[in-house]
């Protein structure tokens, strides 16, 4: 068996065909970096170093030792730094409430009926209830508006 890639770890060979591990995190996995791992172990040990959080190695299977044809595709070639696909950011919608959107968390209030009265909940108590916070709401935003200011405060809400 031929040397594949050393273990990044201590360094011994993992030969064609042999098993090895892989970090799940994305930055040891650039084409620049791309650690390779002889065993659970050699991972285990460079996660403290890399300050990993929720990590976790994947089993892959090192490539067939390469036959005299296949050898003029050098796995160099491969490895090399590619560009990385860009990362689509995703972002959310404004935060602001929609007219006729529940307001309410629906878990909470259903636990809270339930623990005091052990009562259930129909759905449309949310819609009314988010009707409540949302007439509330405007009346507390006219009074700190009123006042000049641009924080919404507790006591705007006291009757
Ligand atoms: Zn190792
Ligand atoms: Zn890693």
């Amino acid at each position: 068996m031929s040397m594949w890639r050393p273990c990044s770890a201590c360094k011994k060979p993992i030969a064609h065909g042999q098993r090895y591990q892989v970090c799940s995190v994305s930055t040891c996995n650039r084409p620049r970096t791309a650690y390779v791992f002889c065993s659970v172990g050699c991972w285990d040990s460079h996660v403290p170093t890399m300050n990993h959080r929720d990590a976790w190695c994947e089993e892959e299977r090192a490539p067939a030792e390469p036959s005299a044809a296949s050898m003029a595709v050098a796995p160099a070639a491969v490895a090399a730094p590619g560009v990385e696909p860009r990362r689509r950011v995703v972002t959310g919608p404004a935060a602001e409430a929609e007219e006729g959107e529940v307001l309410i968390v629906a878990s909470r209030l259903k636990q809270y009926i339930a623990d005091k009265a052990d009562m259930n909940t129909s759905a449309d108590v949310l819609d009314a209830l988010s009707d409540l916070v949302r007439m509330h709401a405007d009346a507390a935003i006219r009074r700190a508006r009123a006042e000049g200011r641009k924080t919404v405060k507790g006591r705007d809400f006291e009757a």
